[in-house]
């Protein structure tokens, strides 16, 4: 199948973004990578009338290390994080994850910001936000908040994201010492996941019971 028709808008700032987030409503999409919402386009499970393409934002396009966090800007990729130096050291778990997420052709596209958002069930990243922690930016024209990941990760593809909201950053807490991050996956990059970021020792699990786990503060 073919996607419906729609109106496809580049912007280059979050303030853009957002005004047309604002005025648009439900008609208005944000598109990042394109890796998940173009196969939900062509399925016809959702017709946004406006696609606001956020991959030339310069702005959103950033990693970096604070004091207690990692923050990743909305239009970084996979592959970005992936190369970043010192990801090893400050968090073994994306470290040991990234090379998981399907193969490097859709690493290169896909960014860090749009699985969380996308919220698959199968996906690795919303799973390791959710069990180091972290938290997701979220800006409309009007104000910004913080969300933990258990309190934005609702269930499945379902966020608490409003619909006049954009996810402009990421963060995932630092490893803190003596937090072993054991992973279990399956043995062939690409597949759907079977992620087990096994902090808590336990056989694996997936995105509801790592979010459990977060929600309970284990
Ligand atoms: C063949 C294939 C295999 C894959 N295998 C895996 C895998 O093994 N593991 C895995 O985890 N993932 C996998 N994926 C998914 C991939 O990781 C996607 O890149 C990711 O899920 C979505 O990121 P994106 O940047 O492409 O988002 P998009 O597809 O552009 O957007 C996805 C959704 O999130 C919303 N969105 C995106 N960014 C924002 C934002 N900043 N603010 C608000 N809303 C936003 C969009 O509106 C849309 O609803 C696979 C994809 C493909 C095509």
């Amino acid at each position: 199948m073919k996607p419906a028709a729609f109106e496809y808008r580049r912007v280059s700032s979050v303030a853009e973004a957002c005004q047309c987030l604002a005025s648009e409503g439900e008609n208005a999409r944000i598109l990042a990578g394109g890796q998940s919402l173009v196969t939900v386009l062509n399925m016809r499970l959702a017709q946004p009338k406006i696609l606001l393409d956020i991959s030339g934002c310069a702005e959103l396009s950033y990693i970096r290390a604070e004091k207690s966090y990692l923050a990743v800007g909305a239009s970084t990729t996979q592959s970005q994080l992936q190369q970043w130096n010192g990801l090893a050291a400050t968090h073994p778990l994306l470290h040991e994850t990234l090379p998981f997420i399907s193969h490097f052709q859709i690493r290169n596209r896909g960014t860090v910001a749009g699985s969380i958002a996308h919220a698959d069930p199968s996906a690795e990243l919303p799973l390791c936000l959710a069990t180091l922690g972290g938290e997701v930016i979220l800006q409309s024209h009007k104000a910004k908040r913080a969300l933990p990941a258990s309190e934005f990760l609702l269930g499945m593809l379902t966020t608490a994201k409003r619909n006049d909201e954009l996810v402009t950053e990421v963060r995932f807490p630092h490893k803190k010492p003596a937090m072993p991050m054991p992973l279990m996956n399956s043995p062939c990059a690409g597949e759907i996941s079977q992620l087990s970021p096994a902090r808590l020792n336990l056989t694996p699990m997936r995105f509801g019971s790592a979010l459990a786990a977060s929600r309970t503060g284990l």
